[in-house]
């Protein structure tokens, strides 16, 4: 029996959950669904596109539909609104507001018996789980996430929101002498500012004036107000040119002490160096849809985080398998 699995909107993420199915033969992709007019799309190979409003159609052929939109304006409206036809997988990722995004979904979720894993990817996600567990073992200690050199996806998406701006891209690039200070254990006490530095290449629409976009940009709430942020203009043909990859990573470090008089040091550190990050994040997606097929089978309705799903829910191994292979 496979997992069938339906694709919401089909951007960077998009392209990549419909690459990742094709690595996880428990899975089949019925359709992606898009809000565009179905010719506009060009899809590799043969997958089916179906108009959003006909997903309702889907409702008994699709086990868990991944959510592929951005999460300044796509998510909160499509998070709520398919967990009530569907199982649903998402990547949420603006991290003020996921504690009321969870609560909208949960209600949605549960009352119609259905499975949302919410805010799936590598951070949050991955680099949350890390963060968690290494907190949980060393209490005493202090963490630090720093993310890059890469491309955001979450940032670029919120530029290109802006009215006025026709394309941009923005790089977060972690400060080598605050990551060399934490490996040393240290223990520095780091701003925000003083730990990434946030670039941005945008191209404008004809006329738009520069400084009301760069200051709408600086002064954006929840993205850039707390960082060092660099805003460049150029041409649409210099994005191309220059612009056109998405890699990126970041790693997770937590230095604890243990014993009675704090005498011994640890460092655990998690990192990704990433040449797609749409491509992996898609991967995890995925995964996760896994785990909220099981989880649903299994009776547990509602929102779930990286937190409430168990790490072997994502293997395509049973449980007997799994164990032969904890050493
Ligand atoms: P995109 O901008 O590529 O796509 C978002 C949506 O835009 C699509 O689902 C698509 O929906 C719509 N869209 C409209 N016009 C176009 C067009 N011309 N080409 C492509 N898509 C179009 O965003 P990404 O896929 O790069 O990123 C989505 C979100 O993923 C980000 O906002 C971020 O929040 C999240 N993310 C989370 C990570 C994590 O670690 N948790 C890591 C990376 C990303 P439709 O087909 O319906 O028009």
């Amino acid at each position: 029996m496979t997992i069938k699995i339906g694709i919401m909107g089909y951007g960077n993420l998009g392209k990549g959950v419909y690459s990742a199915i094709k690595q996880n033969p428990d899975m089949e992709l019925v359709a992606v669904f898009t809000r565009r007019p179905k010719n506009s799309i060009k899809i590799q190979e043969d997958a089916k596109i179906v108009s959003v409003d006909d997903a309702k159609e889907y409702v008994d052929k699709i086990d868990v539909m991944i959510l592929c939109g951005g999460s300044a304006t796509d998510l909160p409206v499509q998070g709520p609104e398919f967990a009530k036809l569907f199982n649903t997988v998402d990547s949420f990722d603006t991290h003020a507001k996921i504690p009321e995004y969870f609560e909208e979904v949960d209600l949605v979720a549960k009352s119609n018996g259905h499975t949302s894993a919410i805010s799936i990817g590598w951070d949050p996600g991955l680099f949350s789980i890390n963060r968690m567990v290494s907190e949980a073992i060393l209490p005493d200690g202090k963490e630090y996430t720093f993310w890059g050199s890469g491309v955001s996806q979450g940032h670029s998406d919120a530029i290109r929101r802006i009215s006025g701006v026709k394309n941009g891209i923005q790089y977060t690039i972690p400060l080598d002498g605050a990551i060399n200070r934490v490996r040393s254990g240290d223990d520095p006490n780091l701003e925000t500012k003083e730990k990434h530095l946030r670039v941005c290449y945008v191209v404008l629409e004809e006329g738009v004036d520069k400084n009301k976009v760069e200051k709408e940009i600086k002064e954006m709430p929840n993205y850039f107000l707390d960082y060092t942020t660099e805003v460049n203009f150029i041409t649409e043909d210099e994005l191309k040119l220059n612009h056109s990859g998405m890699p990126h990573g970041g790693f997770v470090i937590r230095s604890g002490k243990t014993g009675f008089n704090k005498e011994n040091k640890h460092i655990v550190e998690f990192s990704l160096k990433l040449d797609s990050n749409p491509e992996f994040t898609a991967s995890i997606l995925v995964a996760y849809a896994r785990a909220v097929f099981k989880m649903n089978k299994e009776g547990h309705f509602g929102a779930k985080t990286v937190f409430d799903i168990s790490l072997g829910h994502l293997s395509p191994k049973s449980s007997e398998e799994l164990r032969k292979n904890l050493l």
